[in-house]
C-alpha cells in the first residue's frame, strides 16, 4: 500500500468521523416523531454547502479582481487624457509661435531677396566676400551666430530652425558682399581726397535719395539673424559710398590741359591783390565742348557776378560743379545729364583775361580742390565705374518705380 493511499484513508476516516448517524425525537401536540438524520445525507447538505460556498467565493474573488483591474485601466486612460491635454496645451502654445516665426521668416525671405535683386541684380555674390582683416570700420562685421529656436518646440519646428540656419547663412553672405562693395568705394573715396566718415554720416543725418529702409515687423524679427540686423546698416552704408564715389567730378570738364596751380590764394588778375581762387581754369579756344564731370541734374544756367555765363550741376551727396564765363549753353536747367556730355561752350564772359574755364567743385557748399578728382587713377575710375553702374541700375529701377 502506498503512503497516498493511506493518507487519504486516514481523511476519508476523520471526514467520516464529522458524520454520525443522529436520532431526534420530536414532540408535537402529544404525539411523538422520530426523525433520523443519516450521515450520508449530512454529508451531501455539506458538500452542497462547501460548493456554494466556494461558487461564491470564487464570483467574488472574480468581481473583485474585476474592479482591481477596471481601476486601474481607468487611472491610465485618466493618465493619457491628462498627458494629451497638457501635449496639447503646449502644441497650441508652439503653434502660435511657430506661425510667428515662419512669418518672419517668410518676411525676411522676400526683404533678402528683394536687397539681392535691387543692390546686386543678376550677378552672384562673390564667394569670397568675406571683409578683409582692418577693414572694421566699413565693415563692421560681426561673427554669425544662428541664432536657436526654442529647444522645447516640436520637430516640426526643427524645419524651420533649419530654414533659419540657411537663411542666415545667406544673409550674412550678402552682408560680406554689401561690406567688401562698402569698402571698395570707401578706399576710392578716400584716394580721391575725401573723408567718407564725414559724407556717410552727413548722409545719415539727411537720409537723403531712395534708399528705403527696412522697416519689417519688430518683434522676433529683430531677435533672429544677427547679419540681417546689420544688413539694413551696411546696405545704407554702401548705397551712400557708391552714389558719392558716383558723385564725384571725375571726368575732363573740357579736353584741354588744366592749369594745376591755378586753385587757392593767387594775385588776383585784376586787382593784383591776394584772392582765394575757388576752382581750377582751363584755358583753350573758344567754343572748345564743356563737359558735364559726372552725372548729375543740372540746377542753374545763366549769368551770375564775376562768372559770366554760367552753368551748375547737382550730382548728389551735396556735391556740385560749376562751369564759368561760357560762351554759349547746350543744356537747361533740370536737364538730367550723364559725365562726359556737353553742356555748354568754352568763354570769357564775367571777370576772365581770354577764353578759358573756370571749374569749381562745391562740397556741401564748401569749395574744394577738384585736381584729385581729376587726377584719379585707373583703379579708382574702375572702382568709380563699377559704381556707376551699379548706382545707374538703382536710378532706374527708382524711376520705373515711380513712374508705375
Ligand atoms: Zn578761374
Amino acid at each position: 500500500m502506498s503512503s497516498l493511499t493511506t493518507g487519504l484513508r486516514r481523511w476519508r476516516q476523520r471526514f467520516d468521523a464529522l458524520f454520525q448517524d443522529h436520532e431526534i425525537f420530536v414532540r408535537t401536540h402529544g404525539h411523538v416523531r422520530f426523525l433520523r438524520v443519516s450521515a450520508v445525507w449530512q454529508k451531501r447538505v455539506a458538500l452542497i454547502a462547501g460548493a456554494v460556498l466556494l461558487v461564491w467565493a470564487g464570483v467574488t474573488l472574480t468581481v473583485f479582481v474585476n474592479q482591481l483591474l477596471t481601476a486601474g485601466e481607468r487611472a491610465e486612460v485618466a493618465r493619457k487624457e491628462a498627458a494629451a491635454a497638457a501635449g496639447e496645451a503646449r502644441i497650441a502654445q508652439y503653434r502660435d509661435r511657430v506661425a510667428e516665426i515662419a512669418a518672419d521668416l517668410d518676411e525676411r525671405q522676400a526683404q533678402l531677396e528683394e536687397w539681392k535683386d535691387t543692390y546686386f541684380g543678376s550677378e552672384a555674390l562673390p564667394a569670397d566676400a568675406a571683409p578683409k582683416a582692418g577693414a572694421k570700420d566699413a565693415a563692421e562685421a560681426k561673427p554669425v551666430e544662428t541664432s536657436a529656436l526654442d529647444p522645447r518646440l516640436p520637430p516640426e519646428a526643427q524645419a524651420l530652425a533649419r530654414i533659419e540656419a540657411r537663411q542666415e547663412a545667406f544673409s550674412a553672405h550678402l552682408l560680406a558682399a554689401v561690406d567688401a562693395r562698402a569698402l571698395k568705394a570707401r578706399d576710392a573715396i578716400a584716394k580721391l581726397g575725401l573723408d567718407p566718415k564725414t559724407l556717410v554720416r552727413k548722409a545719415s543725418v539727411g537720409q537723403g535719395g531712395p534708399f528705403i529702409p527696412w522697416r519689417g515687423r519688430i518683434g522676433r524679427a529683430s531677435a533672429l539673424g544677427e547679419s540681417f540686423a546689420a544688413l539694413e546698416g551696411a546696405l545704407f552704408r554702401m548705397e551712400v559710398l557708391e552714389r558719392t564715389l558716383v558723385a564725384i567730378p571725375s571726368g575732363q570738364p573740357a579736353h584741354v590741359l588744366m592749369l594745376s596751380s591755378s586753385y587757392g590764394y593767387r594775385h588776383d588778375p585784376f586787382t593784383g591783390a591776394s584772392a582765394m581762387h575757388a576752382g581750377l581754369d582751363f584755358p583753350g579756344p573758344l567754343g572748345t565742348p564743356i563737359l558735364a564731370a559726372a552725372p548729375g541734374r543740372v540746377t542753374f544756367v545763366g549769368r551770375r557776378s564775376g562768372y559770366g555765363n554760367v552753368v551748375e550741376v547737382d550730382h548728389g551727396q551735396g556735391i556740385m560743379t560749376r562751369y564759368a564765363h561760357l560762351s554759349g549753353f547746350n543744356t537747361s536747367v533740370g536737364a538730367r545729364v550723364a559725365a562726359g556730355q556737353q553742356i555748354a561752350k568754352m568763354g570769357s564772359t564775367g571777370r576772365s583775361t581770354g577764353s578759358h574755364l573756370h571749374f569749381e567743385v562745391r562740397l556741401n557748399g564748401v569749395a574744394v580742390n577738384p585736381r584729385r578728382f581729376l587726377e584719379a587713377k585707373a583703379d579708382v575710375l574702375e572702382v568709380k565705374a563699377d559704381a556707376r553702374q551699379r548706382v545707374g541700375a538703382l536710378a532706374r529701377a527708382d524711376g520705373a518705380s515711380r513712374a508705375r
